[in-house]
């Protein structure tokens, strides 16, 4: 454990075997996705999940990684282990075998779970998010132990039920298994790649907090001519009280919001500046004249390096046809705030809470879900590896991401685990993953078995320091 290396000095493994071996069996391999994403296993619903768990975990035992299931006080959690290489680094596989609920079913031109092919891509729920990229880490697994009898470094598979759901039970999980979960660094497959197409690393991911606020006028709807000036109105109060949070210049007016952002790494700079982007077809696909303030913060460092608040829904009083001249008596926000490193949802809701309390004390603050943001070094030993072995299988090296925009529960292996974690996603950057219609290139699956396997064969080659 806490294995030193020095990533510069190690050899360059040579994986022809285990690519041929992967080509020789791709449609065995497509045959074995199709047997797994036909299975539903819907968190939200509670549909299948024991079935699936079951089921990875005996295909995991099959293949010579020692699985079990784990309950936890929600969807239990299947873990799988094989320790072949002492000395060698251990590697913690993260994923999920619970996918979003389908629906619009009749927006589905193939039902989600009757998997499908049409040009390349397989097409049901769960391929991409997140089944079809963590069985290629295990097909990986597979295809190094039938070429070579063991692994070239130590693996821990851990596969939850519950991501899609906001993965409530990891923190209590990782905390309770800590010993078991004895890793060197975490590598998550989830998510598309890059927009570009490229394949990339993710070194992080934003963090979120979701909360609503809810204003009260009289005791009930009254008429705006005979009561407005008399009774307050709680959509003006929102309205307001939204107002003091964010100015015309983009930027967040809560007190002490932008204490705890950390500034920008000198790689983290380089790296934003390197993901390719065409703002104007960026723009012009979303039907914009302009992108959001402030205007020159340039596109990547939006999405990797800036916290956002946003509004996601205003709701009260009358919004039907027509005119009603109604003065509502009550009026309802739902916000969410994305999270950079080193802000934490207990920091940023603590001052969210208090702005409300000041500006607008009537108005009541629900906290809803949050999710801390999680950031690894990009000069962290393992990038080396990780890099050349995603050159190894794709022939091209990776873009690196310093944190995505969305959020993942990477902080428990951060931060409470305290250990490196690193994203790197094989599924197309159009996967529809959350949407009717989700896919995965075939191309991208396969990819993803030898990409899996080279990254395993560099990890086993660091050279210790
Ligand atoms: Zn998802």
């Amino acid at each position: 454990m806490n294995h030193m290396a020095r990533p510069s000095s190690q050899t360059r493994p040579d994986l022809t075997d285990v690519f041929a071996y992967v080509d020789a069996r791709r449609q065995e391999f497509i045959g074995r996705l199709i047997d797994y994403v036909r299975r539903p296993s819907i968190s939200a619903h509670g549909i299948g999940i024991g079935e699936v768990a079951e089921y990875i975990a005996g295909v995991m035992n099959r293949l010579g990684l020692e699985s079990r299931i784990v309950p936890t006080a929600g969807w239990p959690v299947v873990l799988g282990q094989r320790a072949d290489a002492p000395g060698a680094p251990t590697v913690l596989l993260y994923g999920h075998y619970d996918v979003q609920p389908p629906d619009p079913l009749d927006a589905w031109l193939s039902p989600p779970f009757e998997p499908t092919i049409r040009d390349g891509r397989l097409y049901a729920r769960g391929v991409g998010d997140n089944k079809g990229q963590h069985l290629a880490q295990i097909l990986a697994v597979e295809s190094l132990l039938a070429c070579r009898g063991s692994l070239p470094c130590n693996v821990i598979v851990l596969l939850e039920g519950e991501e899609e759901l906001g993965s409530p039970h990891m923190p209590a999980f990782v905390r309770a298994y800590r010993a078991q979960l004895g890793a060197d660094l975490v590598i998550t497959a989830d998510g598309p790649v890059h927009e570009s197409g490229r394949s990339c690393i993710c070194f992080g991911v934003r963090g979120v907090v979701s909360f609503e606020l809810r204003a009260r006028g009289a005791n009930r709807d009254l008429h705006s001519g005979n009561w407005g000036g008399v009774a307050p109105n709680p959509l003006w109060s929102l309205v307001h009280l939204l107002g003091t949070m964010k100015n015309d210049r983009g930027e967040i007016t809560i007190d002490g919001f932008y204490d705890n952002v950390e500034p920008q790494t000198e790689l983290e700079r380089a790296a934003l500046a390197d993901l390719p982007v065409d703002v104007a077809a960026v723009t012009q696909e979303l039907g914009l004249e302009h992108l959001d303030q402030p205007r020159d913060r340039p596109f990547y460092d939006r999405l990797s390096a800036w916290p956002t608040l946003t509004i996601n829904g205003l709701h009260g009083g009358y919004g039907g046809q027509g005119s009603k001249t109604v003065l509502p008596h009550e009026a309802f926000a739902k916000c969410d705030i994305r999270l950079v490193e080193a802000q934490t949802v207990e920091e940023i809701f603590g001052k969210v809470e208090a702005h409300v309390r000041r500006h607008a004390p009537d108005v009541e603050i629900i906290r809803q879900g949050g999710m801390d943001p999680s950031k690894t070094p990009i000069d962290s030993p393992f990038t080396a590896p990780l890099r050349q072995g995603i050159i190894a299988a794709q022939g091209e090296p990776p873009l690196f991401v310093p944190a995505m925009g969305g959020s993942l529960p990477d902080y428990v292996f951060t931060k409470i685990l305290r250990l490196p974690a690193f994203g790197v996603p094989y599924a197309n950057a159009d996967e529809a993953n959350h949407a009717p219609n989700e896919n995965l290139e075939i191309e991208r699956f396969i990819t993803g078995i030898k990409t899996g396997a080279a990254i395993l064969a560099h990890l086993g080659a660091m050279q210790p320091a």
